[in-house]
C-alpha cells in the first residue's frame, strides 16, 4: 500500500471533502461536557489495547515551531518549501541549516502534560497487562522523552539520519551534528545561506561509505515507510479504543487511520484545541489544550487494581 504524505492544506481540504462523501461527515462542532468525560472514562477503564494517534498540536503545546501557517517562517521559507527531496538536491547546505536549527531548538523544549499523561498511562496499564501504543506524525521525539516506549514515528525523527549512499539509518543526537553547522541555521529573514560545501555536511561514518546524510524524516511528496505503516495498521486493527490527540480525525494523519477504526465500531475520542468536524462514528470530542484535557481522561480509574 502506498500512502503519500498528505500534509499540505490543499490536500487536507481534498481529503476532507472525500471523507465527507465517504463517511457522511457533517461539519459540526460538538462541545465536550462532563458526561462525555464520564462516559469516556467508563470505556477507558475496560480497554485493553489503546491506540493514540498524535499530531502537531501536542508539540505546539511544548512551544515546538512547525514552520507552517501565519508567521511560521524560517528565513523566507516554510517547511513545505525546504522539507522536500528537490530542495535537498538543489541546496543540501540550506536544508541542513534548517534541520540543524530545528534540532538545536528541540534541546530547549520539554514534554508537556499531554506527553506525560500518555507515557504515564502506558506504564501504568502495562503493569496491568494492558497496552497503549502511540502513532505520531511528530518528529521531535517528545513522546520518547516523556517515556513512551510503544511508539511509531510515522514521519521519522529529527534525531535520525539516513545515508543517501548506503541507506543506513541511525540515531544521531550530536549538537552540532557536524562542525561546519556550528552557529549556523539562524532563522532571521536576512540571514545568509552558509553555503557549506557538501563534503563538510554530515557524512556517513560507516566504513568506506562517506555518503551524504539526510534527516531521516518523511518529506513532502515522499511515501511513508511501508513497515511502519503496516505496524500502525496492525495496531489499529487490534485496538479497542482510539485517541486522536492534537489533531483532528478528519485531518492527516488521523484521517488516514480513524475511519478504519471507527468502521469496526471502536470508540474514537478526539482531544483537540480546535472545534473540529466530528461524526457519531467518532464518539467523543474533548475541546481545549490537550495538556488540560488529556491528564484527567487518562488518570487512574477507580476500577484499576493498582
Ligand atoms: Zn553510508
Amino acid at each position: 500500500m502506498i500512502v503519500h504524505c498528505f500534509t499540505c492544506g490543499a490536500i487536507n481540504t481534498h481529503l476532507y471533502a472525500q471523507l465527507r462523501k465517504t463517511w457522511g461527515i457533517q461539519a459540526m462542532a460538538r462541545p465536550s461536557s462532563g458526561s462525555d468525560l464520564a462516559a469516556f472514562r467508563e470505556i477507558f477503564s475496560k480497554s485493553n489495547n489503546i491506540a493514540v494517534i498524535t499530531g502537531a498540536g501536542v508539540s505546539a503545546e511544548s512551544g515546538v515551531p512547525t514552520f507552517r501557517g501565519a508567521g511560521g517562517y524560517w528565513r523566507k521559507w516554510q517547511a513545505q518549501e525546504l522539507a522536500t527531496p528537490t530542495a535537498f538536491a538543489h541546496n543540501p547546505s540550506r536544508v541542513w541549516e534548517f534541520y540543524h536549527y530545528r534540532r538545536e531548538v528541540m534541546l530547549t523544549k520539554n514534554p508537556n502534560p499531554a506527553h506525560q499523561a500518555i507515557a504515564e498511562c502506558e506504564e501504568r496499564l502495562g503493569k496491568q497487562g494492558r497496552k497503549v501504543t502511540v502513532i505520531t506524525q511528530n518528529i521531535d521525539e517528545l513522546h520518547r522523552c516523556a517515556g513512551t516506549k510503544n511508539l511509531l514515528e510515522i514521519h521519522g525523527s529529527l534525531f535520525k539520519t539516513r545515508c543517501m549512499m548506503c541507506g543506513h539509518e541511525e540515531a544521531n543526537y550530536k549538537s552540532p551534528i557536524c562542525s561546519a553547522l556550528e552557529g549556523r541555521g539562524a532563522p532571521d529573514p536576512d540571514a545568509h545561506d552558509a553555503q557549506i560545501p557538501v563534503e563538510k555536511l554530515p557524512r556517513c561514518e560507516r566504513r568506506g561509505c562517506n555518503g551524504l546524510l539526510r534527516p531521516a524524516v518523511v518529506w513532502f511528496g515522499e511515501t511513508l515507510d511501508a513497515d511502519i505503516l503496516s505496524e500502525a495498521e496492525k495496531v489499529l486493527d487490534s485496538c479497542d479504543l482510539c485517541l486522536i490527540v492534537g489533531t483532528s480525525s478528519v485531518v492527516y494523519p488521523a484521517a488516514m487511520f480513524a475511519p478504519q477504526v471507527a468502521a469496526r465500531g471502536v470508540p474514537v475520542a478526539e482531544f483537540n484545541l480546535e472545534n473540529t468536524p466530528a461524526t457519531e462514528r467518532f464518539k467523543f470530542h474533548f475541546h481545549g489544550p490537550c495538556g488540560n484535557t488529556l491528564p484527567p481522561a487518562l488518570a487512574r480509574h477507580e476500577s484499576e487494581a493498582n
